[in-house]
């Protein structure tokens, strides 16, 4: 089967999936982002995905992503940071992406906001939860979280625009649910004391984002469900 084939038959199932999701949680398809999470994946297949509908790709190694963005910068993507962002990564960082989903540490934000004001940028990011608290993973530990964003608030040229996590891989999609409540809870209670832009929580990948979806995603960050295996 072509590529073509493959991912319309993949985005559609997707939709389906989407639909079913928001009527079983009462929720709007339009409160639903799909990001591609476009890794190890083409730019050809990329450019179908973008021609299907979807308009938000995410990208994890700013290496890879400057060849992918350069081959595909006639079309109007929109492009966000969803890896581990080195402090060194992050001036080109700001040449290629939009927003940030994964602030999680206090030199980061420093050294964006110094290369925001070298020029004249403010930067959209989300701060990355590590809701599961895996030692191996990046994101800020729940019970530091509001401390963290309070420190945050205080670099100007950084706007935090919501939260994000990647919860611990389960087989069993539901054994999820959990971590998606409780980052929902923790959205939630951070959204009172925070502007209107605070409204993003990007949570679920191909193996649970129609759970992520119940649980109150705004966006979600499909791969391989989306894509096929990763190369
Ligand atoms: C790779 C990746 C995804 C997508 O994972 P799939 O299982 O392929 O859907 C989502 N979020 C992050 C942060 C990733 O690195």
């Amino acid at each position: 089967m072509d590529w073509e084939t493959l991912l319309k038959e993949n985005y559609f199932k997707i939709l389906e999936n989407i639909q079913r999701a928001c009527e079983k949680s009462r929720r709007k398809l339009e409160e639903i982002k799909i990001l591609g999470a476009s890794k190890k994946q083409t730019s050809e297949k990329i450019k179908i995905a973008f021609k299907l509908g979807i308009k938000l790709f995410g990208e994890n190694y700013v290496q890879e992503a400057e060849k992918k963005i350069f081959e595909l910068k006639d079309f109007p993507i929109e492009w966000h940071f969803i890896g581990r962002l080195q402090t060194n990564k992050v001036k080109k960082a700001l040449n290629l992406f939009s927003m940030i989903q994964t602030l999680d540490r206090i030199n980061l934000a420093q050294e964006i906001q110094k290369q925001a004001e070298k020029r004249d940028l403010i930067v959209p990011v989300l701060v990355e939860v590590n809701i599961g608290k895996e030692p191996t993973k990046g994101g800020v530990y729940p019970e530091k979280l509001e401390e963290f964003i309070g420190e945050v608030k205080n670099f100007n040229r950084i706007k935090i625009k919501g939260l994000m996590c990647l919860p611990p891989y389960e087989e069993n999609p539901e054994k999820v649910r959990p971590y998606f409540i409780k980052m929902q809870k923790i959205f939630e209670k951070i959204k009172t004391y925070m502007n209107s832009e605070f409204k993003e929580l990007s949570m679920g990948t191909s193996n649970d984002y129609t759970i992520a979806i119940e649980e109150g995603a705004t966006i979600i960050r499909i791969g391989e469900a989306l894509f096929g295996k990763r190369s």
